[in-house]
């Protein structure tokens, strides 16, 4: 699934392309895509609306209209934005395509290609409560200020286990399995370390790798796994799965201590990667 480096990364690759653009047409041929509001209200929101900024809060993405309202488009398990000309050929699985037309370009099509259908479009007024879980989302490392007091407010203090905490979405927004693993790892922390139980120290850590494996991703285009679909907008994959130390590793001698053999257990229907040796 897409996480905050893969989410960051189609944004920042299509913002250029989109942000001035004016679409003219919106096709829908899967329901299930628009299912919060139905085709109507997301053909009628776009089409003659011009894009103005491209916004990302974990794993949502937005682009702001003119006119006020929004477009949050989130990516789920399999979804993809793709940018292409109108006369290539559509993908598989191409369930909502938005015409972009802008003075002097070329026009050009933004698509979402969903094969397993979990990701969604929405279209919006701020002023509704159409998207009440965004308001839920808590610190987004790379859009807030994320100081290690915001992090120490959000994070320190809690009675569960560290990668629970990691993965919920309103204490940190954007974390999911392949980067909880990872930061887990360069901290040297266990997934089910409580993290009450941290000291300053340990907690300053995590708040640095925290920011440095989300950075270091994004530099690198965000992961593109085997078993996954991820490119971005342009269609490029995604190098940072080279620098995978833990995730998806499992039965592999460690890297970081070079004594380690890579375990992986799981539990609440996740999978965690981990060096027994390193992480305490
Ligand atoms: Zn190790």
């Amino acid at each position: 699934m897409p996480e905050l480096p893969e989410v960051e990364t189609v944004r920042r690759s299509l913002d250029a392309a989109v942000v001035g653009s004016r679409v003219t047409r919106v096709d829908i041929d899967r329901l299930r895509s628009v299912r919060r509001t139905g085709p109507d209200v997301v053909r009628a929101g776009l089409v003659g609306e011009t894009f103005i900024g491209t916004r990302r809060r974990g794993k949502y993405l937005f682009f702001d209209l003119a006119n006020g309202n929004s477009m949050m488009v989130h990516l789920r398990m399999s979804g993809r934005l793709l940018l292409a000309a109108p006369d290539s050929p559509r993908e598989a699985h191409t369930h909502v395509v938005l015409r972009l037309e802008r003075t002097g370009a070329a026009s050009s099509e933004l698509r979402f290609v969903d094969p397993r259908t979990f990701g969604e479009v929405v279209v919006f007024n701020p002023d509704d409560d159409l998207v009440p879980e965004v308001d839920r989302l808590g610190l987004d490392p790379l859009v807030d200020e994320f100081s290690f007091d915001q992090f120490h407010a959000a994070v320190g203090g809690r009675r569960r286990g560290l990668k629970a905490v990691l993965l919920d979405q309103s204490v940190i927004a954007g974390i999911g399995n392949i980067y909880a693993d990872e930061i887990m790892h360069r901290a040297r922390l266990r997934w089910d370390r409580r993290v009450d139980t941290l000291a300053t120290a340990r907690l300053k850590l995590l708040h640095r790798t925290t920011v440095e494996v989300l950075c270091e991703a994004v530099a690198a285009g965000g992961s593109t796994l085997s078993d996954t679909q991820y490119v971005d907008a342009l269609g490029r994959e995604g190098i940072f799965q080279t620098e995978h130390r833990v995730y998806a590793r499992e039965g592999e001698r460690c890297i970081t201590c070079g004594r380690g053999i890579i375990r992986r257990v799981t539990g609440a229907g996740r999978s965690t990667h981990f060096c027994p040796v390193c992480q305490r």
